[in-house]
């Protein structure tokens, strides 16, 4: 008599994450898209309304933690979903971003962008007041940051 076997993802997977639990279907979320990689729903949070996170089926911790090949089809999809969210909330702006550890806030630990469109006067703002860098510490920033990229 044939047995059915459990299949495995093709990814990693942590079994104590939120994000995973998602991508197991195990809770619930407001799917706005998903394919053999990606899933996308709203953010149960919103900043705004439209607040939408891209996340990779494969559980890796930020994008610090992220292989080449998955950052680059998560790439793919951003502009378009983007557009998507956009275009749903009737604006032309938005903010594409991810935390990258608890100091960033960072507080799910699945590698996550956020999507949050922006219309004039929605009040809300980011406080991220330009500084200032000299000319010496801005080389020695160059070379330091160049000599990891070899
Ligand atoms: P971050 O602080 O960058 O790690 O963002 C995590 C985001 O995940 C927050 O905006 C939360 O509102 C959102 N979030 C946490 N749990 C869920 C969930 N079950 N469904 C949808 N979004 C969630």
């Amino acid at each position: 008599m044939a047995t059915s076997v459990p299949t495995q993802p093709a990814y990693p997977t942590d079994g104590g994450c939120i994000f995973c639990k998602i991508v197991a279907g195990q809770i619930p979320c407001y799917k706005v898209y998903e394919d053999a990689q990606m899933l996308a729903f709203l953010d149960i949070g919103p900043i705004v309304a439209g607040h939408t996170l891209l996340i990779p089926k494969g559980h890796y911790a930020s994008i610090l933690d992220v292989p080449e090949a998955v950052s680059a089809a998560l790439g793919a999809v951003l502009p378009r979903l983007a557009r998507a969210v956009c275009a749903a909330a009737g604006v032309a702006a938005c903010h594409v971003l991810t935390n990258a550890g608890a100091e960033a806030s960072q507080s799910v630990g699945h590698l996550h962008y956020h999507i949050l469109p922006r219309r004039a006067g929605d009040g809300y703002h980011l406080p991220w007041p330009a500084g200032k860098v000299t000319p010496e510490r801005a080389a020695e920033l160059v070379r330091q940051i160049s000599a990891q990229m070899r």
